[in-house]
């Protein structure tokens, strides 16, 4: 236990990280401080050689960034909803609170041709960045290395933000890119991620973190069901199972089944229930 009684990396491994209920959000990594921890296949590992894997030395001596960065942990739920809206969510409201509800659609023909339905996220942005009122947006984006495998984008204009868009309903931890911002020293970032990873920025913000999220103006939540391992649903399922290289695939979907559209223009389509079982495990 640190010297003052607080949680930090042994608790966070036992309680989250080794019972593997750990959603490989990044938050814990995005927090710490003396950079010992770093995301292997979704899970954060202690790299520090001074310190066991399940240890920190530096949390014994009274840091605890990690476990107070994490949303699986001790989540700040009463701080991260009053701050917003003043009140906790009730029965009545179960999507949470709001200011008001719209349907939207991009008219920006770049958005509608690239983005993943109808833009509007991506219409958004562009349109943050091209006035100013952004200077950089965090998302997740394809790989230039691997297919079809998303990490953490920093994009600074709606050129960027266009390569960037689309969905690829695998996992990738968004909040990651909040430390190139830091980086980069902007000012005023959006930053959208699912709901794990957008919650996870509202948690570092609830629990004073402020230096990685000081320039977040904008934060955009996905809706989110279930994410797909990549190994095992894009490589494992579609490319070896149902014989399709990922460099032929143009689009992947999910309207009550899997759509995966080719880059000729046929669809492939993978009902939910045979899909599923690819799903992350953290999700359910
Ligand atoms: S206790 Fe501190 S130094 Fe150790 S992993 Fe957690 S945040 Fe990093
Ligand atoms: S902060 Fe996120 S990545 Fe870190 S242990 Fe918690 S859930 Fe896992
Ligand atoms: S369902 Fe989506 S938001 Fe929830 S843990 Fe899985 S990836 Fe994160």
């Amino acid at each position: 236990m640190a010297q003052d009684g607080r949680k930090h990396w042994k608790h966070l491994y036992e309680e989250i990280v080794s019972p593997e209920i750990c959603c490989g959000c990044s938050a814990c990594i995005v927090a710490c401080p003396h950079k010992v921890l770093e995301l292997r296949d979704f899970d954060p590992v202690q790299t520090d050689a001074r310190s066991p894997f399940d240890n920190c030395i530096h949390g014994e001596e009274g840091c605890s960034l990690c476990a107070m960065a994490c949303l699986r942990l001790e989540p700040s739920l009463k701080i991260i909803e009053t701050s917003l809206f003043g009140e906790r969510r009730d029965e009545t409201r179960p999507e949470g609170n709001y200011l008001s509800k719209t349907l939207a659609r991009a008219t920006d023909e770049r958005a509608l041709a690239k983005g993943q339905d109808g833009g509007a996220v991506t219409a958004l942005l562009a349109h943050g960045l091209d006035t100013g009122t952004l200077d950089g947006a965090v998302v997740s984006g394809p790989s230039a290395r691997v297919p079809w495998l998303d990490e953490p984008h920093l994009v600074r204009t709606s050129a960027e933000l266009l390569e960037a868009a689309g969905s690829r309903y695998t996992y990738c931890a968004t909040p990651l890119g909040l430390k190139k911002a830091a980086q980069a020293k902007l000012r005023k970032i959006a930053l959208v991620g699912v709901s794990c990873e957008s919650t996870a920025v509202r948690q570092l913000e609830a629990e004073g973190i402020k230096r990685w999220v000081r320039p977040v103006r904008l934060v955009i939540g996905l809706m989110c069901c279930e994410t797909f391992d990549y190994e095992a649903f894009m490589i494992g399922k579609i490319q070896t199972g149902l014989g399709i290289p990922l460099t032929e695939i143009e689009k992947v979907n999910v309207k009550g089944r899997v759509i995966v559209t080719l880059k000729s223009g046929e669809d492939v389509e993978i009902p939910l229930r045979d899909a599923r079982p690819y799903a992350n495990e953290w999700c359910h």
